[in-house]
């Protein structure tokens, strides 16, 4: 892109309702927050289990920040790394039930820096087509060669495994999203971890959006799955959606943990993420533990939502989860419904490409424990009076 390109380029982008912009939000992260001084009911958060906003999390954070201040003033290695990054790191991994975790400052930044740690050029990674763009990324900048197997399509991946003839083998990996970011449906983990283990691959699983909903105690997919370090040899997870705080880290085996520290450049080089956030995330995981409630009322709200839409003949994805997404197809559809939507005081995002194919447009709701019934029959009326499309 030249400078002089640019213009033409921001032109096109509107014209293809691909435009995107920023909304200034002027309250915390809940069910209703304010934008321009009007109230909107959210609908498009990842804050499932509503702790982003709690008061015994914001009172954990004010605390550390008294005792620690605000900066880290180095990465984790000078010294940045404080008792409280120790003492999370260590919570996270018993909550996993692995053997160690290594604290990242955000979960594109886990996911670039294992992948670069462990696969190089002549390696082959095996990814989802839906995989998140960090680990698009990650992959790519890798520069192993990459090969895409079309979404949960276990028969696919077998092939592209089978492909390796190489002798001896190439170092490989499987990696995806646990729960697709942008579909809500779940990654086959038993017959991931099979296949990785017939082929002596590694398996990374990114469980952004299980962890704190899935499970019996929130331990994210893995644990609804009851598959161990052995099943699962790389457990990502991020701290910005359920557990309402910003952060991410890797579980795994102490090894795996302590080459991640030798090698991996996007913790290496980089701050200490703030011990505040990490005192903060303490005191949500002690809540995801113990207020099984609010994974019960999430369920509760998606079975809800889900018979609604049923009833207005809607198309919903196969999901289970938190989100739930209503393919549109076009773009600009997309945009006018969640345009509809907004004025009507309801915020949900348009997903547009290239977040998802091209013609799969959507709206992606996502339910927070903190909706109550009345907010999810606000939204299914709403959806009732959508805009036909032009
Ligand atoms: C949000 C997300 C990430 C990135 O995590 P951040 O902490 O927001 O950088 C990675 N993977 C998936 C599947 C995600 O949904």
């Amino acid at each position: 892109m030249r400078p002089n390109e640019i213009p033409a380029f921001l032109q096109q982008q509107r014209q293809q309702s691909l435009y995107r912009s920023t909304r200034m939000v002027e309250s915390a992260q809940q069910t209703h927050i304010k934008i321009e001084n009007k109230t909107y009911l959210n609908f498009c958060s990842n804050d499932y289990l509503g702790l982003a906003n709690h008061p015994d999390v914001i009172q954990a954070f004010q605390n550390a920040a008294n005792h620690y201040g605000v900066g880290t003033g180095s990465a984790h290695l000078i010294n940045g790394h404080s008792c409280i990054h120790q003492q999370l790191e260590q919570a996270l991994a018993e909550f996993t039930g692995r053997q160690n975790a290594l604290l990242f400052s955000t979960g594109y930044m886990a996911n670039m820096g294992t992948i670069n740690a462990l696969m190089q050029r002549g390696d082959v990674i095996h990814a989802d087509r839906l995989n998140h763009a960090s680990l698009i990324d990650a992959s790519l900048l890798s520069k192993a060669r990459m090969l895409r197997y079309r979404h949960n399509d276990l028969s696919h991946l077998h092939k592209n495994l089978q492909k390796q003839t190489l002798k001896p083998c190439p170092n490989q990996m499987i990696v995806c999203d646990a729960v697709f970011s942008m579909d809500g449906d779940l990654a086959p983990v038993k017959q991931l971890s099979k296949l990785a283990k017939q082929n002596q691959a590694w398996l990374m699983l990114d469980d952004a959006h299980g962890l704190g909903v899935l499970g019996k105690t929130g331990a994210g997919l893995l644990e609804q799955e009851n598959l161990s370090e052995q099943d699962v040899p790389i457990l990502m997870a991020t701290l910005g959606k359920a557990l309402g705080t910003a952060g991410a880290f890797i579980a795994g085996s102490e090894d795996l943990i302590e080459y991640l520290k030798q090698t991996a450049r996007t913790w290496i080089y980089t701050t200490a993420m703030p011990s505040a956030i990490a005192a903060a995330s303490l005191e949500s995981l002690r809540i995801v533990k113990q207020e099984t409630w609010r994974r019960e009322k999430l369920q509760a709200l998606i079975k809800q939502f889900q018979e609604g839409v049923q009833q207005l003949g809607l198309r919903l994805m196969p999901s289970d989860t938190a989100i739930q997404p209503i393919v549109l197809g076009s773009a600009s559809y997309a945009v006018q419904v969640s345009e509809a939507l907004y004025q009507q005081g309801i915020l949900v995002s348009a997903i547009r490409p290239p977040t998802v194919p091209k013609n799969t447009a959507r709206l992606r709701i996502t339910l927070s424990a903190m909706h109550s019934e009345e907010d999810v029959v606000r939204l299914l009326e709403a959806l009732q009076k959508l805009p036909a499309q032009a």
